[in-house]
């Protein structure tokens, strides 16, 4: 498998999983992709049908890593995807399945269900894919005798993701900058009470865009970011979107019984990452009838599904919502679908997101590329705090399950494009225990606490309070790496 940049720099050069597991952007600024996408044949579809999680992630991830022994990479999704790893499930369901199944119940003729990604050890979805970066990480470096220092900006889920999949990890170190005193009581003891000696929690005096300008800020330091061996692990890894493929293929197989059937999958969406997975999945050929890209009030996704306008949003006109995940202003792993919908023309793509950093977006509305959206499956809708809190209570009464707020989003618009005898499946990107003070608010009461979450806020907690400032970030990274 060859690996292309979406803007085209260096067509025609070698690029194989490994080369790209540990970088972020191609030279270029364009986004790693397949040269072409594998195709899952119907012999493979039935077989995979009967696999456990580990074993269908072996087989999905192969196709795109052909560069790892096959038994290395069976070892290593065995090691990630186990039960006690995915644990925290609800309701008497199985840990064993890795991500179940729930079903709600019929709507409008559709079968309406949650696919669980967030019973991982930070009971959100991020999980999935983080913890198998963690492992494969760890098998990289160790491969070549290398180290790395992982250096991120967090307002809440993808630190504290990174962080415990990588806790313990040889070669790996992570310095996580977050908002001091700005994150709730849950998202900071969580990170903070980590004990391990290669996790270090910078606690920033300032907000989240302070703690974004130290990472840019170091990281363009190129003699300091090299001599230190830095890295990053966001959301347009490549690696973490294709992690994420292997559960579409699990939630089909979980709502179907037989591979003529469809179903549609709807994706509370950011940065473009979870959805551009499902598009990955329908692209190798799993039967998907329509993807629902659901946004919050950061609507810059569902205006672009509507009307071909891309309109990246300034710091201003971000929303701080009450599904904080989704509170994007532009959707880092958007790039990747466009190169598809224009029919992998690097120059285009090149000149549009050219145009979003000089102009401030992009308009496809006139040209044929628009219309061939269609075609890809893709729909979209909105929500809002008010339509989030009706969902969640309309959920709990009729359902009697509890959902969080990012998953009333998803469940918010889902309904909006149910069609009759084609299964519809939510992804539930986190537990609702991560956001209680918006669940009291619709229900006037506390979500409930997987047990190995009692008392975690009274733990002791590991953090150092820095200054918004990039030269004492990197003065804690020099005395801290020993090198
Ligand atoms: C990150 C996140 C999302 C958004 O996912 P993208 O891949 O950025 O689209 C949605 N919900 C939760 C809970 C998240 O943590």
């Amino acid at each position: 498998m060859n690996y292309l940049s979406t803007r085209g720099a260096g067509a025609g050069e070698r690029h194989t999983f490994s080369d790209i597991l540990l970088g972020g952007l191609a030279k270029d600024g364009g986004l790693y992709l397949p040269a072409e996408y594998p195709r899952v044949t119907a012999d493979e579809l039935t077989r995979w049908r009967a696999l456990p999680y580990a074993d269908l992630a072996f087989e999905i991830l192969s196709k795109f890593s052909d560069d790892i022994p096959a038994e290395d990479l069976r070892a290593l999704t065995r090691k990630t995807y186990t039960a006690a790893t995915y644990c925290h499930v609800r309701d008497g369901e199985s840990a064993a399945q890795i991500t179940p199944l729930k079903t709600l119940g019929v709507e409008s003729g559709a079968p309406l269900s949650l696919l669980e990604l967030s019973n991982g050890p930070t009971l959100a979805f991020k999980d999935m894919a983080m913890q198998l970066i963690g492992n494969l990480f760890e098998y990289a470096l160790a491969r070549h005798g290398e180290t790395l220092n992982i250096l991120g900006a967090t307002s809440g889920d993808t630190g504290s993701a990174a962080e415990y999949a990588m806790r313990g990890k040889q070669g790996i170190r992570v310095f996580m900058l977050s908002p001091h005193k700005k994150m709730s009581a849950f998202q900071t003891a969580q990170m903070y009470s980590l004990q391990d000696p290669n996790i270090f929690n910078l606690a920033v005096e300032g907000v989240f865009d302070d703690c974004q300008d130290i990472v840019k800020a170091v990281s363009n330091d190129h003699a300091f970011k090299a001599k230190y061996k830095i890295g990053t692990v966001n959301s347009i890894n490549w690696a973490r979107v294709v992690a994420q493929v292997v559960y579409y293929f699990k939630g089909y197989f979980a709502a179907t019984k037989s591979n003529d059937e469809r179903v549609s999958f709807t994706v509370p969406s950011g940065n473009f990452g979870n959805v551009c997975a499902g598009h990955i999945a329908r692209m190798m050929g799993l039967p998907i009838e329509k993807l629902v890209v659901a946004t919050n009030e950061n609507d810059v996704l569902d205006e672009f599904f509507r009307t071909g306008i891309y309109r990246v949003r300034k710091a201003a006109e971000t929303y701080h919502t009450s599904s904080p995940s989704m509170d994007i202003s532009k959707a880092s792993n958007f790039e990747r679908f466009v190169f598809d919908l224009l029919g992998r023309d690097p120059a285009r793509v090149l000149q549009l997101f050219r145009d979003v950093e000089e102009k401030g977006g992009f308009d496809l509305a006139a040209s044929g590329d628009f219309a061939r959206v269609k075609e890809f499956g893709f729909v979209s809708g909105r929500s809002s705090h008010e339509t989030r809190l009706d969902t969640i209570r309309d959920v709990f009464e009729r359902y009697g399950t509890m959902i969080d707020t990012h998953t009333a989003d998803g469940l918010k618009v889902a309904r909006e494009h149910l069609q009759p005898g084609i299964p519809m499946i939510v992804l539930e990107t986190a537990q609702p225990i991560k956001f209680g003070e918006t669940i009291h608010e619709a229900l006037l009461r506390e979500p409930g606490r997987p047990a190995a979450f009692a008392g975690l806020e009274s733990l002791p907690q590991r953090f150092e309070v820095l200054p918004a400032n990039a030269q004492r970030v990197k003065d804690f990274i020099v005395a801290h790496t020993g090198e």
